[in-house]
């Protein structure tokens, strides 16, 4: 039986940025946001389960070593159930986890909820099924809406009194401005202004605090989770971003597909942020920890200022030292081993984000203009992930030909995603991103472009792998024009799969962790600014 609680799943590694460039007052700012920050851990323990905040008092009372061992679990995960292991409890006593987590009244059905929405008029319907409130039961045994600045109120007002203090102390005109109106939005409930203002944050520091995913709830996928990262941006990063933006046109132009099919004018892509985590709380720290994060979620936002992509670049590097470096130990040839590169690993992720902008969207299929989304339906998460990641090995290819790229990410990209591949497929074929790296995986077994040796391990065919890239890429994209679900379909069934020289791998990666557990160790030393 697996240790669910075993220190080995998760590698202790420390997570830092150089902020000595920063001026003092940034510093002090970035204190203030740390502190606020704290707050949303509280607040997030508290939208898990109601009974968390109780039981993390008696298991910090325990002084055994599976006390300890339970203590550091519950920490991790949040709550007493292991996020890996379908939220299995690992502390005696603890009940299923409640798929409403504690947005909803406790014994309450998804029935008598729905129900109860059903029964409002648009207004209040909207309230109960917005991102910030809480169904709690009256006591006349009814259901009312509680908006997050009543239910968090105490935790609210402080956060807002750190965030104006921030505020105050800021020399960055737009970061000010994202304080003072995300200050007021924990207090009114109203987040739009300060949505906008997210969107539109520039200099050295990147924050991003308060409700925003809903994957807690998971009975309606309604309420939002309290969560923050303090971030300061990856100057280098930013630019190398800025020359990749130049050639997207061009890359468009050349993409491997009937040339009416590709986009002669593609227009202002989402908006990509590099940046460095000094600290993060709540939702964003529980279990595996987030590498990347596309908000808002506001649809009003999204219509009227899109959406921003948030790169965590030294989050991913020590995912990419503790488990990927590892996994590629066991998994691949000792050759392809030694070409698997940081620098390629993270540069192919900047491609994989800039990619999902390109390729055929809005097409004419059956009964007229639609979508590829529209049209691909289920299937179209998984094969627009595979397309993402293939169509961005090809994107580097070309550029590292042109010259645009260093030609050592062009000799150990295809061995490091190999290697990147196998990690995906940890997770299971039944998200969208393991199952579009099966389809990527089994089609370059098949082209030829990947070999497996006598002892098992996998290794990159250097003359094959270019032409298999571009035949995937050609194939994703054109089912994806055509908007050809049963093409799509077929596809899924043929290569989604994992294929028994894929799973005697897999079997093997058993003692490598499974993600990181940070420690903020810059974050540290700012508390005594
Ligand atoms: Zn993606």
């Amino acid at each position: 039986m697996t240790d669910l609680i075993s220190s080995s799943r998760f590698a202790p590694v420390d997570i830092g940025a150089d902020i000595s460039s920063l001026r003092a007052s940034d510093r002090q700012v970035l204190a203030r946001l740390v502190a606020a920050a704290r707050l949303m851990d509280a607040l997030f323990l508290r939208q898990v389960w109601s009974g968390n905040e109780t039981m993390l008092q008696a298991l910090a009372r325990k002084t055994s070593t599976e006390g300890r061992r339970q203590l550091h679990a519950f920490l991790l995960n949040k709550g007493p159930w292991s996020r890996l292991d379908d939220n299995a409890p690992f502390v005696p006593g603890a009940p299923p986890k409640p798929a409403g987590a504690n947005f909803y009244p406790i014994g309450a059905t998804k029935e008598e909820i729905q129900n109860w929405v059903d029964s409002l008029a648009t207004g209040d319907r909207q309230e109960a099924t917005g991102f910030f409130t809480t169904i709690r039961r009256r006591r006349d045994g009814r259901f009312v809406a509680s908006p997050y600045s009543d239910e968090y109120q105490q935790e609210l007002a402080e956060a807002a009194r750190l965030l104006r203090d921030a505020a105050t102390l800021a020399e960055e005109p737009t970061l000010t401005r994202f304080l003072e109106t995300r200050a007021d939005a924990f207090l009114s409930n109203d987040y739009y202004a300060s949505d906008v203002a997210w969107m539109e944050l520039e200099g050295a520091i990147e924050p991003t605090i308060g409700p925003y995913e809903v994957y807690e709830d998971e009975l309606f996928n309604y309420k939002a989770a309290f969560e923050a990262f303090v971030t300061v941006r990856d100057a280098a990063e930013t630019d190398r971003l800025k020359s990749f933006a130049s050639h997207l046109q061009s890359l468009e132009d050349a993409l491997p597909i009937d040339p009416s099919y590709r986009n002669p004018r593609v227009g202002s892509l989402t908006p990509i942020r590099v940046v460095n985590v000094l600290f993060t709380a709540g939702d964003a720290n529980r279990g595996v920890q987030t590498a990347a994060f596309n908000l808002p979620n506001d649809e009003r936002v999204l219509r009227e200022k899109g959406s921003k992509s948030v790169m965590l670049k030294n989050i991913q590097e020590a995912k990419f030292c503790a488990v990927l470096q590892p996994i590629a130990a066991t998994a691949l040839t000792p050759a392809a081993h030694q070409a698997v590169s940081f620098d390629a690993f993270f540069t192919h992720i900047l491609l994989h984000e800039l990619m999902h902008g390109l390729g055929p969207h809005d097409i004419v299929a059956g009964n007229g203009a639609t979508t590829v989304r529209k049209e691909l339906r289920d299937t179209y998460s998984a094969i627009e992930e595979a397309k993402a990641d293939v169509s961005g090995l090809w994107a580097l290819q070309r550029l590292v030909d042109a010259g645009h790229v260093a030609d050592a990410i062009g000799r150990s990209m295809y061995s490091t995603f190999l290697a990147s591949m196998f990690r995906s497929l940890r997770f299971g074929i039944n998200e969208a991103h393991g199952r579009g790296v099966a389809i990527q995986l089994n089609h370059f077994l098949d082209a030829g472009a990947v070999r497996v040796a006598a002892d098992g391990r996998f290794e990159v065919v250097a003359d094959a792998i270019g032409t298999a890239v571009t035949s995937l890429t050609a194939e994703i994209m054109t089912l994806q024009a055509e908007g050809s679900y049963q093409k799509a379909k077929s596809l899924i069934g043929r290569l989604g799969v994992v294929r028994p020289e894929v799973r005697r791998v897999l079997e093997r990666l058993d003692g490598v962790p499974v993600d990181i557990e940070p420690r903020f160790v810059s974050a540290e030393g700012l508390s005594e600014v």
